[in-house]
């Protein structure tokens, strides 16, 4: 693996992205703010995400007549979809659940099929964590097979059940500061940009991804140029700093880059 060496963004010259065909962006804290809400009521339960800014929707329509765009997600891909169908089309596409699920030109794919192991793992997990009882869990985030429990912090139980149940160890369980995601390694942002890469006939070293996170370290390792926005958590070829939208900074300086203003 090449050496990240987190370079200020300012720093990232067009001879960076000459090679550059597709751009992947992460969501939560990137391109969209963070803070998803779980509201329980007795019969419902109310999920409140927040929506990519109009002002990025046109810069976003904008870079896409340079590069491919992607945004990638823990997010399920009902709620990615309603995040940034503004800006799907031609040349955008969406990858949901930490990669399991790609949405290109109107065609969702399944990237990896579950063994028997995993799906009995999933569901063990799963139904032990309903069970817990911990005043900091908000409620589990609706996805199809990736486990996503919301809470207020750290919860020791959540990451002993999953070695409980995975004596394979071939799970992951990362603590985002929002919420747990459960899942099989092998399904994550960087094996999936391969096989979107395959679909699209992009290699990875042809890409750059932006993200903020312990779920997005696999696409910034395995592309030509990784950006983080957030330098304490994530390291990267580039990183972003300052207080302003992360993911939105990047595609200014691409703009920047690709059309000389
Ligand atoms: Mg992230």
């Amino acid at each position: 693996m090449r050496k990240l060496l987190n370079k200020n963004l300012d720093e990232l010259k067009k001879e960076d992205i000459v090679k550059i065909k597709l751009v992947c962006f992460d969501c939560d804290g990137v391109t969209v703010e963070k803070g998803t809400e779980i509201i329980k009521e007795t019969e419902r339960e109310i999920i409140v995400t927040k929506q990519i800014s109009s002002g990025l929707v046109e810069k976003i329509k904008e870079l896409s007549k340079y590069f491919q765009i992607s945004f990638s997600s823990g997010r399920s891909m009902l709620y990615l979809k309603k995040m940034y169908g503004r800006v799907l089309g031609k040349g955008v596409s969406l990858q949901s659940e930490i990669g399991l699920f790609s949405l290109v030109k109107g065609e969702l794919k399944q990237n990896f099929v579950l063994s028997d192991y995993e799906l009995g793992v999933i569901k063990k997990i799963r139904d032990d964590l309903e069970k817990l009882e911990n005043e900091k869990i908000k409620g589990f985030e609706p996805k199809l097979f990736l486990i996503t429990l919301h809470s207020w912090g750290v919860i020791e139980e959540v990451e002993q059940i999953v070695r409980k149940y995975d004596y394979k160890n071939e799970f992951y369980c990362w603590w985002n500061e929002e919420a747990y995601d459960i899942a099989p390694k092998r399904i994550n942002k960087g094996s999936a940009l391969k096989k979107l890469g395959e679909r699209l006939g992009i290699k990875v070293e042809e890409m750059m991804t932006v993200g903020n996170g312990i779920n997005d370290k696999n696409m910034i390792e395995q592309v030509g140029v990784g950006v983080s926005t957030d330098g304490l958590h994530l390291e990267a070829d580039f990183v972003v700093e300052g207080e302003h939208l992360g993911g939105e900074m990047v595609v200014d300086k691409l703009l920047e880059l690709v059309e000389g203003a």
